[in-house]
């Protein structure tokens, strides 16, 4: 059966790739969702070249212009990372994917609300990590999501029962489709 792809972020499949070489597995994204999806996973830290472990990285100044910072030696890796993830934007665009579920709060992957910390290291949750705000802006059609907003129930009962509508046949197919890019597609 032909599967939809969407992009994740990797640290969600389990893979050890946090700062402190941790992982973030979500069980209903591997077990139950991944069962109906192929998954192109991308941790940007990673393929960026920072390495696991690492320092870990934080999103600094005002909310409508922030970089992104090592906290301990206070490196700037904006450049470096923007540069990377233009690239990867090229490389997504052959993959076909139909969406993108990223972690939340995090500098490079979160969506929305992530903290941005002023000049008196004061957090504001207004920004999206580095990554995330590249991909959005290159891909403005494609639902993203991240794992907090599926966490709900509602969703999560929308996804599941959609196994009745798996058949091995395209036109249950695309409704399948069609009903997981709405649902992608919600807003909150
Ligand atoms: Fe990598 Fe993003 Fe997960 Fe951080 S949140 S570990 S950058 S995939």
């Amino acid at each position: 059966m032909e599967k939809i792809k969407l992009g994740i972020s990797a640290c969600l499949l389990g893979e050890k790739v946090r700062y402190d070489g941790g992982h973030k597995l979500d069980r209903f994204l591997t077990d139950t969702l991944g069962k109906y999806v192929e998954y192109i996973p991308v941790c940007p830290e990673v393929e960026c070249g920072f390495g696991v472990p690492r320092k870990s990285m934080r999103l600094e100044g005002e909310p409508d212009s922030y970089r992104l910072i090592i906290t301990e030696t206070r490196q700037d890796m904006t450049k470096r990372m923007v540069n990377w993830a233009q690239k990867r934007m090229i490389q997504l665009e052959k993959e076909d994917i139909r969406g993108f579920i990223f972690k939340s709060d995090s500098p490079s992957c979160g969506i929305k609300k992530v903290k941005v910390y002023n000049e008196k290291s004061m957090p504001v949750k207004a920004g999206a990590g580095i990554f995330a705000g590249i991909f959005m802006e290159h891909f403005p059609l494609l639902p993203v999501k991240d794992e907090e907003s599926l966490h709900d129930l509602g969703l999560r009962e929308n996804f599941t029962d959609m196994k009745s509508c798996i058949k091995y046949d395209k036109f249950h197919l695309d409704s399948y489709l069609f009903t997981v890019l709405r649902i992608f597609a919600l807003e909150e």
